[in-house]
């Protein structure tokens, strides 16, 4: 008889969530992955980020790792949009874990314990959600509102020296942006910030006056001084809960994701020898 699945709960449907679920699927066939989110797209963090590849400095984390992570997504990302599946580049997260035999399960987990005896594994990748989950403090927002307009004539990407004033166009909309408010959790967008977006990029790129504004987004980088990607081991009760950790990609979870779920799906395979103990041991 096969031996049974490990099953491995992935907490956090955003970005993170799902590359790190995906890269799982892909290199630990022995897993069998549930992602668990109270958000999907188009409602995560990542919905609302310009999404530019661009290298974003995490003062707690050694630089060299920071330079690995970036690399393995950029050659990832390059590789993708040289690819067939370039066009549906944008939905194939969800689709492509769904493809593979992965589960999606819509909840918020209020005590990590709850998954306890249902998944002998769980990965973390909750983002802000860490604080009430784990007890991260260190875990904070920072606020950053883009407008999306129908700009078609805007063909390149315009960026002020310190990336506070940006336009990106995109497939069907141009995101003109930005905002970085430290500790804010409001998720309503603010018009006198809407205001200043709008006359910034203007400045920039004068075309832009009286544009039509199709929608305000607003989004929280989940940020801490390093990222947390580390193995735990959790215990109660005399239990046992392994936990990997991939969070705090703040204002740069794009461009590093890839490399971070890598990591993450590494640290996983490290466990697994010491899951594969506790689950004989049950069984006798
Ligand atoms: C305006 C803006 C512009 C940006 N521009 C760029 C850019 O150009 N380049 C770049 O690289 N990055 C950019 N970013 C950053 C990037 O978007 C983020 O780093 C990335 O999206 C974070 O992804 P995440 O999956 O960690 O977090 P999230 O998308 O926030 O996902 C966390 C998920 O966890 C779930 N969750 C939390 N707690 C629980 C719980 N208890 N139970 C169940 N589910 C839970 C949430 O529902 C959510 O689905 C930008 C961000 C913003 C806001």
């Amino acid at each position: 008889m096969p031996a049974p699945k490990i099953q491995v709960a992935v907490i956090g449907g955003g970005l993170v969530g799902l590359s790190t679920a995906l890269f799982i699927m892909e290199s630990l066939p022995q897993c069998s992955v549930t992602v668990i989110s109270e958000t999907f797209s188009p409602n995560t963090t990542g919905d609302v980020a310009a999404g530019c590849l661009i290298p974003h400095y995490y003062p707690g984390t050694p630089l060299h790792q920071q330079k690995d992570w970036f690399k393995e997504t950029f050659d990832h990302l390059f590789k993708l949009a040289n690819s067939s599946e370039a066009g549906e580049a944008g939905i194939n997260l969800i689709s492509g874990f769904k493809n593979n035999g992965g589960h999606l399960e819509r909840r918020k987990v209020n005590n990590v314990w709850d998954l306890h005896g249902t998944y002998d594994a769980v990965v973390n990748c909750s983002a802000l959600g860490s604080r009430d989950l784990f007890g991260d403090q260190s875990i904070y927002p920072v606020k950053g509102q883009v407008l999306e307009v129908n700009a078609p004539w805007i063909k390149h990407f315009i960026r002020d020296g310190d990336g506070n004033t940006y336009i990106y166009p995109g497939i069907s909309v141009v995101k003109l942006g930005g905002t970085r408010q430290k500790d804010d959790w409001s998720l309503i967008p603010n018009a006198e910030a809407s205001k200043g977006i709008l006359h910034r990029c203007c400045h920039l790129e004068p075309s832009l006056c009286g544009v039509s504004v199709i929608q305000e987004k607003v989004g929280l980088r989940p940020t801490r001084s390093a990222l947390r990607i580390e193995k735990d081991i959790l215990i109660k009760n005399g239990q046992q809960l392994p936990v990997i950790h991939n969070y705090g990609h703040g204002g740069g979870g794009f461009s590093i994701h890839w490399g971070t779920a890598k990591k993450a799906s590494k640290l996983l395979q490290e466990l697994i020898p010491k899951i594969h103990n506790v689950y004989t041991k049950s069984r006798l």
